[in-house]
């Protein structure tokens, strides 16, 4: 019956249906440095206030169909999972810029749910032009026919009242 690990109590507090969850188990083998998003301010209880920070920033401005990333005006390369300092350099000199949306995909996988669940789900690693990578989906073509170096481009969907970044194939449906 261990569907699901709950090992961590506050990662399971966080945890909901949808990209969010896959992000979070798929982030915790991967990086430490997505803890925030395992431990998201409200699963600790903090107040709205308190949570101010790139986090919030970013989703705030996805909510608005904004989708931005962070640049290092000291070493100008680009950031991305929000950060408060520049993973590279350590400056605390991060300013917001929107991407231009356009990415390639560096690998693929096809999470199996039931059709209950919202169906087979794919997850992919996706390089951005401006050179990070990030953790998303693609959608507007089945799950397991994302290939690896698919031309997608960035979209804001709504899902469960959250804005969520996904990807749809380059030239295909929107
Ligand atoms: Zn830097």
């Amino acid at each position: 019956m261990a569907r699901q690990s709950t090992a961590d109590p506050v990662t399971s507090i966080a945890r909901r249906p949808g990209l969010w969850s896959v992000f979070t188990q798929g982030f915790c083998g991967l990086s430490p440095s997505v803890s925030f998003l395992t431990h998201s301010p409200r699963s600790i209880g903090m107040t709205t206030s308190e949570a101010a920070g790139p986090e919030r920033i970013y989703q705030q401005a996805l909510r608005a169909g904004v989708f931005q990333i962070q640049r290092c005006a000291a070493c100008e390369r680009h950031v991305f999972y929000p950060r408060v300092a520049c993973p590279h350099c350590g400056a605390a000199a991060l300013t917001w810029v929107r991407p231009s949306g356009a990415g390639t995909v560096y690998s693929s996988s096809v999470v199996r749910r039931k059709p209950e669940q919202g169906g087979d789900l794919n997850i992919a690693l996706v390089d951005l032009a401006e050179g990070v990578r990030l953790m998303s989906r693609v959608e507007g073509v089945a799950p397991d026919a994302v290939r690896i170096g698919m031309a997608v481009r960035a979209s804001i969907v709504s899902e469960q009242g959250q804005a969520l970044l996904v990807f749809v194939p380059e030239g295909g449906r929107t």
